[in-house]
């Protein structure tokens, strides 16, 4: 591939919502350069497409410009998502170079959006924000592959003001979520603002002003990356793990570095152990005028980075999605292959004892969920990629606590056997492609469960309540004593043991009257008459003895601990009394 110096291809992500043109996009810069008679110009590479810096400048329509530029063109790579953009990684960081952040210029953000922008954030790549489907603006008078600016100008009065609207929301959404941004052809300084471009990824309008931008970008953050060194062993990142008629399980791999030839032993990192394999064929695909050929790839004896390339070799089933092409010699495979297995190891996750299990189908994406789960202080008891099996569901479903007994599943699926499983038991099932709806989905559910519990708890928990029985209101001795009460704290309700200030249990209330009606419940500040069950007047108990109800011990431990929010301040209080009487006895008491 073309080089100027030792620079290499920057790779370019593509990420947004769905359905905001992140496939349109994509085909347009590959089509509209073949369009142009520049078929050849352009290379088709497996999972990538590669746009040379002579084809953007001539779309741009400034050849001028060529010799302005140090990078030798743009790699796109063609699978979009900020999920793709995650899972693929080179040495810890994201492989891609730059991205462009899509969003339908009509909607607005949406949480993939927002979600793509966070990311690109932590990573810290340089990225450009395009406002896509301006063609959709009312009275659009669409200017085929044309520079925005030039397309702007060419519209009317009220189009370009509703343009500028729609514009300026994205421009605000931006700086709710911490950036400044302007337009790409009013910035000065894109260290500062990120540009967004309007485009319609179907009319082409404004495509050349993101190949330009990109370029710029590249120029200015990405020199010190892009070296590369074609001499050395080639290092690359596992796209995807396919199947391929007559070729058995071949991984599709970006090589970022160096170079790769068939014959060389790879590492491949794994979920197990790293596989050590001999690559048989390296494979590319067949250029668009040989279409008809019977075989779909064209095989290569060697390829230098920055490339997509398909590599069949034996033993590749248990590849993994998102994980380094490391080429070893017989000298260097022992110590190669550790450093595959540490660098997948060091995603594999600092665990806690007790926490909730995450799957991802990429150990990008395990990673990205488990930063955003530990930033919410949310336990993690297991963390691994792949779909939920029916192992994940046993082990799950042996958790006692409830809100840990959940798997939290980011892009994968759950196995039809598993799925049988999970009907069984109380496992919660979260699954999502967004991080942050996964991860919003599983906190509202907790918050829910907790009210729930307080709410049950507090319905037939045993409520502190203390009461003095009152002079002269004696209407009965014994079987049952029916005194005249005060209730100076808490509640007093039917059926509940009575506690005298000794600790001894002297009897059981009976019943309640107020004003000579049956009650069920006697508040703070009330006197009625109670029946008491058990003792006799002037024996177990006396007018003006003070009385506590007996709260089980199991009761006073959650009301002290759990909920102890929806306890009023009067049964705080009495709840305190009571205590203190109980830990006379035994400090340990209901701790
Ligand atoms: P993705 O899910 O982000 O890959 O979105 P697609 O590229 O599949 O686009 C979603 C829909 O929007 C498709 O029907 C496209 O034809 C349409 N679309 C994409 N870009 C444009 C555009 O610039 N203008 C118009 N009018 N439609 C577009």
């Amino acid at each position: 591939m073309a080089v100027k110096g030792n620079l290499r291809t920057p790779i370019v992500s593509v990420m947004g919502h769905v359905d905001h043109g992140k496939t349109t996009l994509l085909d347009k810069i590959r089509g509209s350069t073949v369009a142009d008679g520049e078929a050849g110009a352009i290379t088709q590479h497996i999972g990538a497409t590669e746009v040379p810096i002579d084809v953007i400048v001539n779309k741009c329509g400034n050849p001028a410009l060529r010799d302005k530029f140090i990078v030798p063109g743009l790699l796109f790579i063609d699978t979009p998502g900020h999920h793709a953009f995650t899972s693929l990684r080179s040495r810890g960081g994201a492989l891609a170079d730059l991205a462009i952040v899509i969003v339908d210029i009509n909607e607005g953000f949406k949480p993939q959006t927002i979600e793509s922008l966070q990311i690109l954030k932590r990573f810290k790549t340089p990225f450009v924000v395009v406002a896509n489907k301006i063609d959709r603006i009312h009275g659009w008078n669409p200017q085929r592959n044309m520079p925005f600016v030039a397309s702007y100008n060419k519209q009317n009065e009220r189009v370009k003001s509703e343009l500028d609207r729609k514009f300026y929301e994205i421009v605000g959404e931006l700086y709710n979520l911490g950036f400044n941004s302007e337009r790409h052809d009013r910035i000065n300084d894109f260290q500062r603002n990120v540009g967004i471009i309007p485009i319609s990824a179907m009319t082409g309008e404004g495509i050349p002003d993101v190949l330009m931008v990109l370029l710029g970008l590249a120029q200015k953050f990405l020199e010190a990356n892009l070296h590369y060194d074609a001499n050395i062993p080639g290092v690359g990142t596992v796209l995807e793990v396919k199947e391929e008629k007559g070729l058995g399980t071949t991984i599709d791999v970006i090589l970022y570095d160096g170079t790769l030839r068939k014959g060389d032993t790879i590492v491949v990192g794994s979920l197990g152990k790293p596989i050590q394999t001999k690559v048989r064929a390296l494979l590319k695909p067949r250029p668009l005028t040989e279409i008809k050929s019977e075989e779909k790839f064209e095989q290569v004896s060697s390829v230098t980075a920055a490339i997509g390339v398909k590599i069949s070799a034996p033993g590749l089933e248990s590849a993994l999605a998102g994980s380094p092409v490391r080429i070893a010699t017989p000298e260097t495979i022992d110590a190669i292959t550790q450093e595959v297995q540490s660098e997948i190891e060091d995603v594999q996750i600092d665990t806690d004892s007790m926490g909730i299990t995450i799957k991802a189908d990429t150990i990008g994406s395990l990673e990205a969920l488990v930063n955003e789960l530990k930033k919410e202080n949310i336990p993690i008891r297991k963390a691994t990629v792949g779909d939920v099996s029916q192992r994940d569901v046993v082990e799950v479903a042996a958790i006692e606590d409830p809100f840990y007994a959940v798997i939290v599943g980011f892009n994968i699926k759950v196995l039809p056997d598993a799925r049988d499983k999970v009907q069984d038991t109380n496992i919660r099932l979260f699954q999502n492609d967004v991080i942050y709806r996964l991860i919003d989905d599983y906190k509202d559910w907790v918050q829910e469960q907790k009210e729930l519990a307080e709410k049950e708890m507090a319905d037939t928990i045993i409520k502190p309540g203390r009461f003095q029985i009152l002079p002269n209101c004696t209407f009965r001795q014994s079987k049952p004593a029916v005194v005249g009460v005060k209730i100076i704290g808490g509640v007093v309700k039917t059926n509940l043991d009575i506690m005298a200030l000794d600790g001894t249990i002297v009897g059981r209330v009976k019943g309640l009257q107020s004003s000579g009606e049956n009650i069920s419940q006697a508040k703070v500040g009330m006197e009625v008459a109670m029946a008491i069950e058990g003792p006799t007047v002037g024996r177990q108990i006396k007018e003006g003895d003070t009385l506590f109800i007996n709260v089980p011990e199991r009761h006073a431990k959650r009301m002290e601990n759990e909920i102890n929010d929806s306890l009023t301040a009067d049964e705080l209080e009495t709840l305190d009394a009571f205590l203190e009487l109980k830990r006379r006895g035994n400090p340990f008491w209901a701790k």
